[in-house]
């Protein structure tokens, strides 16, 4: 028989009581509905039945000995594969029978004995129902579960990747940003050393050419155009290094953009030039204060490392009225550029003006100095000769000493004055082949004086010496090498040195004077009193003699301040030790005062002027003779 909805078959049903005849009574109506039956006949075989394999639902009598059936259902909630099972209670009528206990233990029906077989079929079908749809739901329910757990992971990874992809995207971000500046940065800089000098930092001649270009057509207003070029920068470059010489021009722009003023425009147009230009208002004296300002502020020292620099700077004026047109301002920049050279000729530390004659002997200086090159290579014809002054004891009046002086006789120019093409030669470096190139001829001609006219074994001899000569790194080993090939002694050879080749430049280095006065050699300082003169530190150095220029033998003669200046000058060269030879003597007068005032020697047209080999020789000769005549 079967009446119920649902396929009884496979449905498992646990009958549970302590009294056989129920247990059989119940087992065969379920048997006989299809469901499959397991009696068990008390409460602790049903858990473990149950437990073993859960059925899916259990008939529990109350009742019973040992564990009750409320005991039963309670412990069958306490596992996690039984506490589903609906489970339904029997009980016998007149039993005191709790149905709120029942509900509470868990039981989800409960049947009162005697029963109908109808009811009980028709309740435990219902329940197995009820089950089964709960099952299927809680199923449903964990699977929902998992889906959204599953839902929510995937969820957390995407966001987890978002963030990253958000992060790398900001990283890239960053990247070509940072790229970017970098590339403008790149083409600033560029564009900004199209336009300015890398070392300095300050506009270059492009851009100087443009502005004044700029100032020219826009404004009415007259404009100077100022060229500055430091005077023997090639000193500091050779002798220091060139890391040192772009220190010191840095330290130079540093000076210039200090002191110029606001509404100057200031440029570096390469090596040791610099330039500025400013609306003038016809004020000529106005550039040329500025010019003086600038140069004073150069000339004071420079500190770089444990050097203190003097440097001094000429400078090339160039003047534009506004009146001259159409005018080019490369043009004005190079006349300002011929200026400047004149400004050198005058001196270290002067500045010109320009003018049309300026054109002509700038052309004759570049000339000069590619002449020098070639007759430094090849003096076959003899264009460079030295001459000899003598220099006189004025007690004695015997000839102590010659000086050696530079001559040129150029196939063009004729005689050029060494105060000429001295300079060139210093501001190219050719002084120093030419230095030695002297240094070599007069030492050997004193060799020849020595051993071949009789009388002057102390003859000796005064060489002229560059700053630059000095400062050369092999100075000694070259000096030594024509000493020694001379064969002269060193005590007849003295050396001409200005003061400011001496003081200035580099101090706090040793001076390689030093160990020439070690060799024998003496110093002496040439026409001093032009520099800026400085006895007491003079005193430092192993100097002898100091040769009194002859500006001031000329001042003996023209006031009496000026023989004051003469006289506290030799009494106080005397004062500290050294000899004194006056330069320039062209008077009797002269020599008086001299003498008067204890001068020891003296040179200068009243005696001769400087002379050939030949004529220097003659004049030895006969000197001999008249020493001869009057013994
Ligand atoms: P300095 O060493 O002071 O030479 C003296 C200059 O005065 C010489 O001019 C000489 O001719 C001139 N002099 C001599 N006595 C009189 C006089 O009574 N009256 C006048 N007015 N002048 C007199 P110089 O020969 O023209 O040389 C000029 C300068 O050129 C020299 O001045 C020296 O600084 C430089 N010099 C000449 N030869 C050499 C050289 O071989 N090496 C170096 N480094 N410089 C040289
Ligand atoms: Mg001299
Ligand atoms: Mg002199």
């Amino acid at each position: 028989m079967n009446s119920s909805e649902i396929n009884t078959q496979n449905i498992n049903i646990l009958i549970v009581d302590d009294t056989h005849d129920n247990l059989r009574l119940l087992s065969k109506v379920f048997a006989g509905s299809g469901y499959e039956v397991r009696p068990a006949p008390s409460g602790a075989l049903a858990l473990s039945a149950a437990v073993a394999s859960p059925p899916d639902l259990i008939l529990l009598d109350i009742n019973m000995p040992g564990m009750d059936g409320f005991e039963v259902c309670e412990r069958l909630k306490d596992y996690p594969e039984t506490k589903n099972i609906p489970v339904i209670f029997i009980s016998a009528l007149g039993e005191t029978f709790n149905k709120v206990k029942a509900f509470e233990r868990g039981g989800v029906d409960y049947i009162t004995k005697p029963f109908q077989v109808e009811e009980v079929l028709a309740r435990v079908e219902a329940h197995v129902s009820i089950a089964r749809l709960q099952n299927a739901l809680r199923h449903k329910n964990a699977q929902l579960k998992t889906e959204v757990a599953q839902r929510q992971s995937i969820q957390q990874q995407l966001e987890l990747l978002n963030e990253q992809l958000e992060e790398r995207v900001k990283e890239r971000t960053q990247a070509l940003q940072e790229e970017i500046a970098q590339r403008k940065r790149a083409q600033d800089e560029l564009g900004f050393l199209a336009f300015h000098d890398a070392l300095t930092g300050l506009p270059n001649r492009r851009l100087f050419l443009q502005r004044l270009e700029k100032a020219l057509s826009e404004n009415e207003n007259e404009y100077a155009i100022l060229f500055f070029d430091l005077d023997g920068f090639k000193i500091f470059n050779e002798s220091l290094g060139h890391f040192f010489g772009d220190s010191l021009l840095s330290a130079i722009a540093d000076r210039l953009r200090e002191h110029v003023p606001e509404d100057a425009f200031l440029a570096r147009l390469g090596g040791d030039e610099f330039a500025v230009f400013i609306s003038y208002n016809k004020d000529e004296r106005k550039v040329t204060a500025l010019a003086e300002f600038l140069q004073k502020q150069l000339s004071n020292p420079i500190h770089l490392g444990d050097y203190e620099l003097l440097v001094s700077a000429s400078c090339g004026i160039r003047l534009y009225d506004g009146s001259e047109h159409p005018v080019e301002v490369e043009h004005l920049l190079r006349d300002a550029y011929m200026a400047m050279f004149e400004a050198k000729a005058l001196g270290k530390g002067s500045h010109a003006l320009f003018n049309l004659n300026m054109q002509s002997s700038v052309i004759e200086r570049i000339e000069l100095e590619r002449d020098l090159r070639k007759v430094l290579e090849d003096n076959s014809e003899q264009q460079l000769k030295v001459f000899y002054q003598p220099i006189i004891d004025l007690n004695s009046g015997q000839i102590v000493s010659f000086e050696a002086l530079l001559r040129w006789e150029h196939p063009t120019y004729g005689w050029i004055s060494p105060l000429r093409f001295i300079p060139i030669a210093e501001e190219t470096g050719l002084i120093r082949p030419l230095g030695w190139w002297v240094l070599n001829e007069s030492c050997n001609q004193l060799k020849y004086w020595h051993e071949n006219i009789l009388g002057h074994d102390h003859l000796g001899i005064n060489v002229n010496l560059s700053a630059l000569q000095l400062k050369q790194v092999d100075f000694l080993a070259t000096f030594k090498s024509i000493l020694t090939t001379s064969e002269i002694n060193p005590s007849n050879l003295k050396l001409e040195i200005t003061e400011s080749a001496i003081l200035g430049g580099i101090a706090g280095e040793v001076n390689p004077l030093f160990e020439l006065s070690a060799l024998g050699i003496k110093v002496c300082i040439d026409d001093f009193g032009t520099g800026y003169s400085s006895l007491s530190r003079l005193h430092e150095f192993p100097i002898a003699t100091l040769k009194i220029d002859r500006a001031f033998v000329r001042r003996i003669e023209e006031s009496k301040d000026g023989a004051a200046m003469a006289a506290m000058i030799i009494a106080l060269a005397h004062g500290l030790g050294f000899e004194v030879v006056a330069e320039g003597i062209e008077s009797e007068n002269q020599l008086k005062k001299l003498k008067l005032l204890s001068c020891e020697s003296g040179q200068g047209y009243l005696f001769a002027r400087p002379l050939s080999r030949d004529d220097a020789t003659k004049l030895l000769e006969s000197n001999n003779r008249l020493m001869h005549e009057k013994a």
